[in-house]
């Protein structure tokens, strides 16, 4: 008579790991809090400042979306906030100021100046139209200048493409 192989099923802690043996799980964890503890570094040039700096006034509290204040080291920071407009004689320190980030790292473009050169989009030398020609542009904020209810539809998008993003 054959023999039969009854296939076991694995279970408890094994039951995850085969469930999730892409990481799946991991990864979704892992995003989860990077999502749920953003470290900001921002490069101000010109007047959308004020509307970053008003985002970060109790009124609004950004920290209730994980986004905290922006006073670390780049070393620490995973977000870039660009805002304002960006010369092309400052285009490479940009450059340098986002390879010192670590990995996994995500960039934002506040503003029309940061995203496509705003008021000096045409007819200027030595404006850069747009900082993805520089930068990897996670998220773009419109505005000139964006208020802060635009700019918290930024983080909500940003937190969401972290969390379903495949960055771990
Ligand atoms: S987008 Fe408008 S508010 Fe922002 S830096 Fe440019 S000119 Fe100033």
């Amino acid at each position: 008579m054959e023999k039969v192989h009854r296939v076991e099923t694995p279970r408890g802690v094994e039951y995850f790991l085969f469930r999730f043996r892409n990481f799946r799980l991991i990864r979704y964890l892992l995003n989860w809090g990077r999502m749920a503890s953003l470290f900001p570094a921002h490069i101000t040039t010109a007047c959308c400042s004020v509307e970053f700096a008003a985002t970060h006034s109790p009124r609004y509290d950004p920290e209730r979306f994980g986004w905290l204040p922006a006073t670390g080291s780049l070393r620490q920071s995973d977000v870039l906030v660009v805002e304002g407009t960006v010369t092309s004689k400052m285009a490479q320190r940009l450059r340098l100021v986002y390879d010192q980030m670590p990995e996994p790292k995500w960039v934002i473009a506040m503003g029309a100046c940061a995203i496509s050169g705003g008021l000096y989009a045409k007819d200027s030398y030595n404006v850069i139209q747009g900082i993805d020609d520089i930068l990897p542009v996670d998220v773009y904020v419109p505005g000139c200048p964006p208020n802060p209810s635009t700019f918290f539809q930024a983080i909500l998008l940003l937190r969401e493409k972290i969390l379903y993003g495949r960055v771990a």
